[in-house]
């Protein structure tokens, strides 16, 4: 079995890449409330941006994780929160008692690894890791009313926390169910993911996560290149693998792809996603709901806004 490389990036891709796009802030939102109306503009969601051309960003980064390497070490989620300045964990990095539930991202952990048992008989348990996968086409950016959510031209998805006025809509959205809430601030909404270390991606680095694993089980670099390198994989290895790249095609796609030894559902992937993206049904998510449900967040939205303001002023 060749080593896995964790980042699959040539010399010249390493180099810092250009910014990504702001959306909107929380200026522009709270004028266009003022210059549409509250109520219409919140009434007409249907005019959610269409999402990206992804044509003209064929340089995008992404993740292969292979869970056939994963040993459950967990040294992942230890980067993760070092590098995200994230509290201690409720159990201990090096505490094996953690795998007896399956956890989900927190607002405390942006990744968590589970455990699970392996059918083929070997003895030794699968582990996985979870976190947001960096949807190609991301049904929470689609189902946002302020567009707090970007798909960068790197690759990752970001979240604005200064334009997120706490609906939750994101959350409903998302196949993954990765993004969750910070219920520590009641007064400053904000919802909170994994951001695929955009930081040190844009100055050349590599995501904690990938660069503390022991055994290489997490390789970055190009989209495009991570697909050759898992197919290539499969191809050399068929009774290591199944034969599918989980992320390849669900949802659309992600920008985080894995490998397995067994088959997906059995380690709680969705399996029922569509392979076109999601998008196309949140967009219409909003008008789906009764007018009261759309309009009491908003209206909570606006009550966080002028607190908000006042604040910023007193
Ligand atoms: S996994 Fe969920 S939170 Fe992450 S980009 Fe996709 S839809 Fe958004
Ligand atoms: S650091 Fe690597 S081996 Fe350890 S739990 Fe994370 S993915 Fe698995």
């Amino acid at each position: 079995m060749e080593k896995p490389v964790k980042d699959a990036r040539s010399g010249s891709e390493r180099d810092e890449r250009k910014a990504g796009r702001r959306t909107v802030n929380r200026r522009d939102f709270l004028r266009g409330m003022a210059v549409a109306g509250g109520a219409a503009f919140l009434g007409t969601p249907t005019d959610v941006e269409a999402l990206h051309d992804l044509s003209g960003w064929p340089d995008r980064m992404g993740m292969l994780t292979d869970l056939t390497e994963c040993v459950g070490c967990r040294s992942c989620e230890s980067a993760c929160n070092a590098a995200n300045g994230l509290p201690a964990p409720e159990v201990p990095f090096d505490e094996k008692s953690v795998f007896e539930r399956k956890r989900r991202p927190t607002a405390s952990a942006y990744t968590v690894v589970n455990r699970y048992g392996n059918p083929k008989g070997s003895g030794n348990p699968i582990y996985r890791k979870v976190q947001c996968n960096h949807c190609e086409e991301p049904s929470c950016a689609s189902a946002c009313p302020v567009r707090a959510y970007t798909k960068t031209p790197e690759g990752p998805v970001l979240y604005d926390k200064d334009v997120c006025f706490g609906c939750r809509y994101c959350m409903v959205a998302c196949p993954f169910y990765a993004p969750a809430y910070d219920y520590e601030s009641a007064l400053e909404p904000k919802v909170v993911k994994c951001t695929m270390c955009h930081g040190r991606i844009k100055a050349g680095g590599i995501p904690a996560c990938a660069g503390s694993c022991p055994m290489g089980a997490i390789t970055f670099g190009r989209r495009e290149k991570l697909l050759k390198i898992a197919r290539d994989r499969i191809r050399k290895f068929p009774d290591r693998y199944v034969d599918q790249i989980y992320g390849e095609y669900e949802a659309g796609g992600t920008s985080w792809l894995y490998l397995s030894g067994i088959p997906f559902g059995e380690l709680d992937f969705p399996t029922n996603l569509p392979r076109k993206p999601i998008v196309e049904n949140t967009k219409g998510f909003l008008s789906a709901v009764p007018l009261v449900l759309t309009l009491w967040p908003a209206l909570l939205g606006l009550c966080y806004a002028a607190n908000r303001n006042k604040e910023e002023k007193g």
